[in-house]
């Protein structure tokens, strides 16, 4: 008799066991979706492991049978198989992280909004460079089926076409993904494709949707009925029969990567999706991430281009001001020429975004003495100083009063506030424009539910005048009198020590740029730097190819990616002193097992939150030709009998965890 456990989709419930009738044991495998008596009803769940014969801890009479038996395409299982070799995990992992559609996985999240302005009847018309790009695009779909990198500039219009591929495979009766980066911007995707496609089904699976809408998308995959399916990591998971376009908007975007244990990438998930279930792939960006674009250039992916902007208006006007210290400790972080454009913007009754990367009012605080930053006492991140007298810790949100004085060396000294954040820029703008309607909008303002659809509809009607905002405005939102963009420090996160930060920095500037003057020739963009010239030139999109060229060359002096692999491994044990002694042999193996100079074993370095919840946490970056050598070399720490836990982490996007 074989017995399974089986994992409930739609209840936070424990695995509970089940028989298998005689007549569909063929059927079951990892990973099979079967129908379950719970008590009266019946639920679906996944088969998270098989069992030749009851386990010891169960009684047979207490066992119920298993209703009915979903089958999958033998080609998502080949998928999973695929995807768990590559992560270095078990099969069970991956079919257990599906469990995230259970209703007690949903964290709290923001509103769901959408903006009320989009309002289409049907389908708009193509323009002729659209219909181009589409038709490139759907026939690649039938000749060879190389992933497509859709580069259209901002504002060309991209999601119309994605509107246009989802309906062909629908009316095909295909089924297909659509994805974005971030929940809102699901969100803002699902609400422009419903009034797109009246008569298709769309829905949106991501931790922000209600049960309810949860389990519809449920029952019409398990009916296996053609759907539109949209969220940002777990529909690509999912068993969807005939699922075979995915389209991921804003591919660049780092929010591909998931912040959690096993930390997939879903653009790589993508891609072996294609692999094995031949499922056509359509990545698209306004700044495509250098990989992609080395990528379309070795013809491995093949590039369609936008290079008009649907309103047919020129591209903002972009200004660089190099930032004076002293200007900054006297006057405050608007300079003159900043303050000069946004007092012209004001008196043209247009709108003004001034965008910085850093909310609260100061990045960090530490003694003028002992130069000791202030930390989380529970998980060691420097803590950010919010409205200047609190300590907030944005990764764990626990709050402490700012202290005045440091008392090191017995004697009592002060603590300064450095960097700045969106509320004291909020602040000197309304000093400097005390008539002027201020709003700020950013993570804390996006907790309180309701402010965030009333800051986007105030915008709308004019009634704000000045927004301060983090990188949460840079995408996707669409006000037709925003006429000035001003970034406060566009330099202040260049020197985080990651091959990426530069490229990131760089594609959220230009993001930012595009909400200038989408809809008039007005647009303008000044960009304040503390002294890197450099960026300021290339945060315009037309100058994104050049920057690209330049970043590659710089990306081959290091060996970064394009053309290297890269992994990381975690290291984390509960005693220090065995977490030091076993990072010093991993680092001493590398040694023997990296023969020749094209790979090589980097750290180890401390995790941002090096001790948390009695854990200690260390980290090394492989870096490799091909990720079958670290994946060799992870597997043959093995030997090495280590008692420290060991995360390996393909393609990380950042050193955040
Ligand atoms: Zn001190
Ligand atoms: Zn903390």
């Amino acid at each position: 008799m074989l017995f399974v456990r089986v994992l409930f989709l739609t209840r936070p419930l424990k695995p509970l066991l089940y028989r298998i009738p005689k007549t569909v044991e063929s059927a079951i495998a990892l990973g099979t979706l079967v129908q379950v008596p719970l008590r009266t009803q019946l639920l679906w769940g996944i088969v998270q492991s098989i069992h030749a014969s009851l386990p010891s801890t169960e009684q047979l009479d207490k066992v119920r049978e298993v209703h009915r038996v979903y089958t999958i395409e033998p080609t998502y299982h080949a998928f999973i198989k695929r995807l768990a070799r590559h992560h270095l995990i078990s099969e069970k992992t991956l079919y257990t992280r599906l469990s995230a559609l259970s209703p007690k996985a949903q964290k709290k999240k923001p509103a769901i909004w959408a903006p009320e302005h989009v309002k289409y009847n049907a389908l708009p018309t193509l323009n002729q460079e659209q219909t181009e790009a589409l038709t490139q695009i759907v026939e690649n779909g039938h000749n060879d089926r190389l992933p497509v990198l859709l580069y259209g500039c901002t504002g060309s219009g991209k999601t119309l076409i994605y509107a246009y591929i989802l309906q062909k495979a629908y009316h095909e009766n295909r089924s297909s993904l659509l994805l974005a980066p971030e929940i809102t911007l699901a969100q803002n995707l699902a609400h422009t494709l419903r009034s797109f496609l009246k008569n298709i089904p769309i829905y949106e699976l991501h931790s922000a949707v209600p049960t309810k809408e949860k389990n519809r998308a449920l029952k019409q995959i398990l009916e296996k009925q053609p759907a539109i399916y949209i969220g940002v990591h777990i529909p690509l998971l999912l068993p969807i029969a005939r699922l075979e376009v995915c389209i991921i908007d804003e591919e660049h975007d780092a929010g591909y990567q998931e912040k959690r244990f096993p930390y997939l990438h879903i653009k790589d998930v993508a891609l072996m999706r294609h692999v094995t279930n031949n499922m056509q792939v359509i990545f698209g960006s306004a700044t495509p991430s250098v990989v992609s674009l080395e990528r379309a250039h070795q013809k491995h992916f093949r590039l369609v281009k936008l290079k008009k902007r649907f309103y047919h208006t020129a591209l903002p006007h972009v200004e660089s001001i190099l930032l004076d210290a002293a200007h900054i400790r006297k006057e405050g972080w608007i300079s003159p020429h900043m303050r000069h454009a946004i007092q012209e913007t004001l008196d043209a009754e247009e709108q003004v975004l001034l965008f910085i990367n850093r909310r609260g009012s100061h990045c960090f605080a530490r003694c003028t003495n002992c130069k000791t930053t202030l930390r989380c006492t529970s998980c060691a991140v420097p803590c950010t100083v919010h409205y200047d007298h609190l300590l907030r810790c944005h990764h764990c949100c626990l709050e402490y009063p700012l202290p005045e004085i440091c008392s090191c060396g017995g004697l009592s000294h002060l603590i300064e506030r450095h960097g700045v954040g969106t509320q004291t820029i909020a602040q000197e703008a309304q000093k400097l424009f005390k008539m002027a309607r201020i709003e700020r909008i950013d993570l804390d303002s996006l907790n309180d539910k309701k402010r965030w659809p009333e800051i986007v509809q105030r915008m709308l009607s004019r009634d704000i005048q000045i927004l301060v905002g983090t990188q949460m405005v840079t995408k996707g939102y669409h006000f037709p009198h925003l006429s000035l963009v001003g970034a406060i420090w566009a330099d202040m996160h260049t020197t985080v020590p990651h091959y990426l930060a530069y490229e990131q920095t760089v594609q959220q500037l230009i993001q930012v740029a595009g909400r200038a003057g989408r809809e008039y020739d007005r647009g303008k963009v000044i960009i304040q730097t503390l002294g890197d010239a450099r960026l300021a030139t290339f945060a315009h999109e037309s100058t994104y190819p050049e920057f690209c060229i330049q970043e590659k060359e710089i990306r081959a002096s290091f060996n970064n990616p394009p053309f290297s692999k890269l992994a990381h491994l975690i290291l984390q044990n509960e005693d220090e002193a065995q977490l030091e002694k076993e990072c010093a042999a991993v680092r001493q193996h590398a040694a023997s097992f990296f023969q020749d100079d094209s790979s090589i074993l980097l750290g180890p370095a401390r995790a941002l939150r090096y001790h948390y919840q009695g854990v200690f946490t260390s980290f090394f970056l492989a870096r490799a030709p091909s990720y079958t050598v670290i994946q060799t070399f992870t597997k043959s720490l093995s030997d090495l009998g280590l008692m420290s836990r060991i995360t390996y982490i393909p393609n990380p996007t950042s050193n955040l965890f």
